[in-house]
């Protein structure tokens, strides 16, 4: 502020450091002690989304003796996952959520609501006031803080590879749902990052490549006959 700036001019830098020294100290009367101030932390938690992260958040929440609210907006707990067949090493899905969806209803520290969806939030965290509505009802719940947890949309690729118009061109997800009905076909060809990967979408949804290595492994081991082919 002096020395630098002014280097040229020595005795003048030197006036000008001394009437900010001044400055500073006279501001001094004016400054008041920090004082300790102790703000009630609201010990319970919303969890927004009843998919498998939504539920796992509240079980680790819950295991720390912490109250959870879990806000699910459909009619049952399990999201996504409920679409998915089995998963890469063959488990089926329904027993991974059957398991954990027991677990977070009998848990006395969860409070599940279902068919309900958080319309406002406000406060700070530590203290935070949510408006629901529940069903008919609304509801109003104070909580230390708030875990999103509402999953990810599924592009539905309608410009894409004539989707929509033909019944046999599926996404991954109608791939599922083929699979859980034994059907039949002689080649499949999977094309991946359908969609992303380009300027409108840049970004990788890090599930498909998995997805059809999965489900190309099962069906080759389900049907030998059949050729599958991923692009
Ligand atoms: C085609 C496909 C295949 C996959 N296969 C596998 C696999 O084989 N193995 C594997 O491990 N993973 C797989 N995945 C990934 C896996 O399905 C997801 O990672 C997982 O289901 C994500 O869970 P989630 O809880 O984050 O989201 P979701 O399951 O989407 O749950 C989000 C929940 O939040 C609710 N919600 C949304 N908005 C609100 C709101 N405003 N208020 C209240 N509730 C709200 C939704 O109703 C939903 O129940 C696959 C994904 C895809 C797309
Ligand atoms: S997960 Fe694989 S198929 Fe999906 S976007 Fe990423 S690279 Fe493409």
């Amino acid at each position: 502020q002096c020395s630098w700036v002014h280097r040229r001019e020595k005795e003048r830098a030197t006036e000008k450091a001394k009437t900010l020294i001044e400055m500073a100290v006279a501001k001094t009367r004016f400054l008041k002690p920090l004082q300790r101030q102790l703000i009630p932390l609201n010990q319970k938690v919303l969890v927004i989304g009843g998919g498998v992260s939504g539920m796992t958040a509240s079980l680790d929440i819950a295991s720390q003796e912490l109250e959870v609210y879990l806000v699910e907006k459909g009619p049952r707990l399990g999201g996504f996952l409920w679409d998915i067949d089995r998963i890469q090493d063959g488990t089926h899905t329904i027993d991974i959520l059957g398991d954990i969806v027991q677990r977070v209803e009998k848990n006395p520290k969860i409070t599940v609501l279902l068919e309900s969806e958080v319309e406002e939030v406000e406060g700070h965290g530590g203290n935070f006031k949510a408006m629901l509505r529940c069903k008919e009802d609304k509801l109003e719940l104070e909580v230390g803080a708030v875990v999103i947890a509402v999953g990810a949309k599924l592009l539905v690729p309608n410009e894409y590879y004539n989707y929509g118009k033909n019944e046999k061109i599926v996404t991954q997800r109608g791939m599922e749902k083929l699979l859980r009905e034994d059907f039949e076909a002689k080649k499949i060809v999977m094309i991946q990052c359908v969609g992303s990967r380009e300027e409108k979408r840049s970004y990788c949804s890090r599930v498909c490549c998995t997805e059809a290595i999965k489900n190309a492994i099962y069906i080759k081991r389900t049907k030998p006959e059949t050729e599958v082919f991923i692009l």
